[in-house]
């Protein structure tokens, strides 16, 4: 579901308390364009509460329970349904506090910490390849082309190709 018709009332009719999904949407305010992946748009920050280590946390009550839960999580889950269990959500754009459905993708603790030393790379990548050969290294992917091989043919790392391929860098904006 993309991010535009995230709205209270939606929210209210998945099971929120109409004041949870008020105070939601109450607490947040138009970042900026991330810089490495601009083709996402604005990052939607929230103001609110947050844990210790920066992502926004929220207390909510879906069906009269209790608890505390990370308010990107909760995007994610709001744009897309449940998260699969032991996946994380992580940021594309590495704001901790953007809670922009767009901007989240889901990812294992491995993935994670590869997300953080690839994008570390990012303008590496960036300046190595152009758009039409990255459209053409998914093509080629689809059509059965291994890592390695386009690795190759590309003159890039094995790493840079996976990071093409599971969109962590030149993400299309559809
Ligand atoms: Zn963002």
């Amino acid at each position: 579901m993309p991010a535009e018709i995230v709205t209270p009332q939606w929210m209210i009719e998945q099971g929120f308390y109409p004041t949870t999904a008020k105070r939601l949407f109450a607490q947040t305010m138009i970042g900026p364009v991330p810089p490495h992946c601009p083709h996402l748009g604005v990052c939607i920050l929230w103001t609110g509460g947050l844990s210790g280590e920066g992502y926004g946390r929220i207390v909510i009550k879906p069906r009269g329970n209790k608890r505390t839960t990370a308010v990107h999580r909760i995007a994610w889950m709001l744009a897309n349904g449940p998260i699969p269990e032991d996946l994380l959500v992580l940021h594309k754009c590495d704001k901790r506090t953007c809670i922009n459905p767009k901007h989240l993708f889901l990812g294992t603790d491995a993935d994670n910490h590869m997300d953080k030393i690839l994008k570390g790379r990012a303008n590496n990548i960036m300046q190595k390849l152009t758009w039409p050969e990255v459209r053409t290294i998914r093509r080629l992917r689809h059509e059965g082309w291994t890592q390695m091989a386009l690795a190759e043919k590309f003159q890039v790392n094995q790493k840079t190709i996976w990071c093409i391929l599971e969109n962590l860098s030149w993400i299309e904006k559809y």
